[in-house]
């Protein structure tokens, strides 16, 4: 697979303040990533950097194998073939669609017309190009910008909080429309958001950002059942931490009992560790007989997530199918059904995931 992007030790500073900090990734052609991470990580920084808006104070930025920022280089935005979907998606209200969308073409581009009805066919807009953007949904006009930016054919379309501005049901919707839009093309795109739900849904890695550090660039999966510190692990999903003894390889004392589950051998015996617990992992017997109580308990609609209190006075979240409804008070059997275990050494060392 071709090499889409590449950042090495990109940092970025304003000032004093350094908004993104060594952070180096990898992008394949054809994939969809996604920096993912909680206001002012630096998230924006590192895109509009990638655009050539800003320009690092250290490190390199390759876009399919050539440098366009670092040591070596300095390419403008325009010579970098790079698209970009803003936040207010900043189309021009006194241009049709098509000429919305041709405004990306360069002048007397041959085929222009044929062009610009392949992106509507693309976005799933045929037969829209008369129409002003006040005439369409807020979905819809998200599906123009984004045309637009794929007019010119970028090596990389770069959208930044694409989906912020929209209703809370299109957000559930598009973002799976976009990754299938982008799918169909072959397109590399790398989104920026503060929104997990809306990174799993379009992105094939994901980077978690803190403090304009890169935490962790994985999969979905992977962040989300191996997260590499704790920071990923509270802010991707539910979950709590509890504390625990490692006894033997994979086996951990912890006031929910003796937790077993694979772990990698470099977690040595006697370490005192936090071992995280999804709400996926806890399930409940209401026999009557527990020792944990429901103390808390939020209707999802599919499911309650419970939170539930050890006699030892820890706390556990636990997901049950609403159907079943347990009341606060409820004592509950809790069984523990990890396949693997994401411990994290209490002295701040690397994740045993
Ligand atoms: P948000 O989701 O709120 O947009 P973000 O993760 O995209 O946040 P950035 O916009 O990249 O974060 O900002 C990172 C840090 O750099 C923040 O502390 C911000 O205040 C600071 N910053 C951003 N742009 C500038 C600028 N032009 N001048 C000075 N500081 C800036």
């Amino acid at each position: 697979m071709a090499e889409a992007l590449r950042l090495e030790g990109l940092t970025v500073r304003y000032g004093d303040h350094t908004a993104v900090a060594d952070v180096s990734l990898e992008m394949e052609a054809g994939t969809i990533g996604c920096l993912l991470g909680p206001s002012g990580c630096g998230k924006t920084t590192a895109l509009r950097t990638i655009a050539g808006f800003e320009r690092p104070d250290a490190g390199r930025v390759l876009l399919q194998g050539r440098e366009v920022a670092g040591p070596a280089a300095s390419i403008p935005p325009e010579h970098r073939r790079v698209g970009m979907v803003f936040q207010d998606l900043a189309l021009f209200p006194h241009l049709s669609v098509a000429d919305n969308i041709a405004f990306g073409l360069p002048r007397g581009a041959a085929r222009r017309r044929e062009r610009v009805d392949e992106l509507l066919a693309l976005v799933g807009l045929p037969g829209a190009g008369p129409r002003y953007p006040h005439h369409l949904s807020g979905g819809q006009q998200q599906r123009v910008a984004i045309a637009r930016a794929l007019a010119p054919e970028p090596a990389i379309l770069l959208l930044d909080e694409p989906f912020s501005s929209l209703d809370v049901a299109l957000r559930e919707q598009l973002p799976r429309e976009l990754r299938g839009i982008l799918q169909a093309a072959g397109i590399t795109a790398l989104l920026v958001t503060h929104d997990q739900t809306e990174a799993f849904a379009m992105a094939d890695r994901v980077g978690v950002m803190s403090g304009g550090a890169l935490c962790q660039w994985d999969t979905p999966y992977n962040l989300y059942h191996r997260p590499a510190t704790p920071f990923v692990a509270d802010f991707v999903g539910l979950g709590v931490r509890l504390p625990g003894t490692v006894l033997a390889h994979g086996k951990v004392e912890t006031e929910l009992g003796l937790l077993e589950g694979a772990v990698p051998s470099d977690c040595p015996m006697g370490r005192q560790v936090d071992v995280l617990v999804r709400p996926d992992d806890i399930i409940l017997d209401p026999d009557g007989q527990g020792t944990a109580q429901v103390e808390e308990r939020v209707f999802r609609g599919a499911d309650y997530l419970y939170t539930l209190r050890l006699p030892g006075g820890s706390r556990l979240l636990s997901l049950a199918p609403s159907h079943n409804a347990y009341a606060v008070g409820t004592r509950v059997t809790v069984r523990p059904d990890l396949d693997h275990l994401v411990l994290f050494p209490r002295d701040g060392g690397p994740a045993c995931a």
